[in-house]
């Protein structure tokens, strides 16, 4: 048996006709940019959410690009967030000429540790950019408490969390903007790059929709120098087909987390996913903790069984960050969480037959 990391052509057949015939409208309309499609995708993803705007844009970097440039940071700021996550959310604070202060993760949930932000309070600091990582909500109790009470502005990186909820409520409808990732591979992909804004912040909206497309609100009519940052028609399309799905998909992927988390469950060494108590998470990915990662992914691998390391080396340990000066222990939760997070196989069609297969083939690797 082989089992994949993720598979994203059984999703593709799945939907094959409807996806066929979306590209195949956008294709005879030849409409690629801020077309129907687009507009159409953009109201219906701010319905799913629940937030009054969404705007499409090139990536969930560029989302958090232009939602903090929207926000009004700059130069001489200092954005709040985390070491263990992707790259993106940092490069997306450097990239407005802000700075980075990185707080550690709790050791239990893998989200910002909310204890971590008041100490780490500057004059400067203008944002808290809250990653609510591997599809669980962040605690959004503490952290809106915090920045409430300092001004603070909130953004949400969301992109590897659509549809997940915290008190009942979903995420990227906690800050005054929030971001979402359209990458093939996250819970509601596209077929390349793509991405969203969204907020209830009319200001903000408006600010995202200047700076995504060449600060033109008139065409050749320039406010302000902008960005080439849109979402394009085709990624639009299939965004359209597929998100009436993420519902169900997001509800099969929490049935694998449990059969997981029950076959895995006792196996000594082993640490499956710990949940805020309000939060419904989404399972972007299904991480452990297991003693000699290194081996039992390799293991696994001679298995047939492809895994993932989110992530390998923390942010503060990065060739990329080393001008930051930050020793490895800055952040110890982060630091020793990299070597030994396994991501295991996760995607809606995954079947029980492949997780126990995954699950017998890590137990004889903790065994042997
Ligand atoms: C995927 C991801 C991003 C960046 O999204 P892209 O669409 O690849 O630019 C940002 N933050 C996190 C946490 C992600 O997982």
């Amino acid at each position: 048996m082989k089992v994949p990391f993720v598979d994203l052509h059984s999703q593709y057949l799945a939907l094959k006709p409807q996806i066929d015939a979306a590209f195949q409208r956008v294709v005879e309309q030849s409409a690629f940019i801020l077309g129907e499609e687009h507009d159409a995708f953009e109201r219906a993803f701010a319905a799913y959410i629940g937030t009054r705007h969404a705007l499409g844009v090139s990536s969930g970097t560029d989302a958090l690009e232009l939602a903090l440039l929207a926000c009004g940071i700059g130069p001489g700021d200092e954005v709040i967030t985390v070491p263990h996550t992707f790259i993106a959310t940092c490069e997306a604070i450097t990239r407005t000429g802000a700075t980075i202060r990185w707080v550690d993760v709790d050791p239990s949930t893998y989200n910002m540790d909310p204890h971590l932000i008041e100490p780490a309070l500057t004059a400067k600091t203008k944002a808290v950019l809250v990653v609510h990582l591997y599809g669980q909500p962040a605690d959004m109790d503490s952290i809106s408490k915090i920045c409430r009470s300092r001004r603070l502005k909130i953004v949400e990186d969301c992109c590897q969390s659509h549809g997940a909820r915290f008190h009942g409520q979903r995420v990227g409808t906690f800050g005054d903007v929030a971001c979402f990732s359209f990458y093939p591979g996250k819970n509601l992909g596209a077929y390349g790059d793509g991405g969203a804004v969204v907020t209830n912040d009319q200001a903000i909206a408006d600010r995202v929709r200047l700076l995504r497309n060449h600060g033109q609100r008139d065409k050749y009519t320039h406010l302000v120098e902008g960005y080439c940052h849109r979402l394009d028609n085709l990624q639009a399309a299939v965004l359209g087909v597929k998100l009436p799905h993420l519902d169900e998909w997001n509800h099969q992927r929490r049935q694998h987390a449990a059969l997981y988390d029950k076959l895995l469950n006792g196996i000594p060494g082993v640490i499956t996913p710990r949940l805020h108590p309000h939060s419904e998470p989404v399972y972007h990915l299904y991480v452990v903790q297991v003693p000699q990662r290194d081996r039992v992914q390799d293991v696994l691998k001679q298995a047939g069984i492809a895994t993932g390391i989110h992530y390998p080396i923390p942010l503060h340990e990065q060739p990329a960050y080393q001008h930051l000066g930050h020793p490895n222990e800055d952040f110890p939760v982060s630091h020793d969480l990299g070597p030994r997070v396994l991501s295991l196989p996760m995607f809606p069609e995954l079947t029980s037959t492949q997780i126990e297969f995954v699950v017998e083939n890590l137990k004889t690797s903790i065994r042997s």
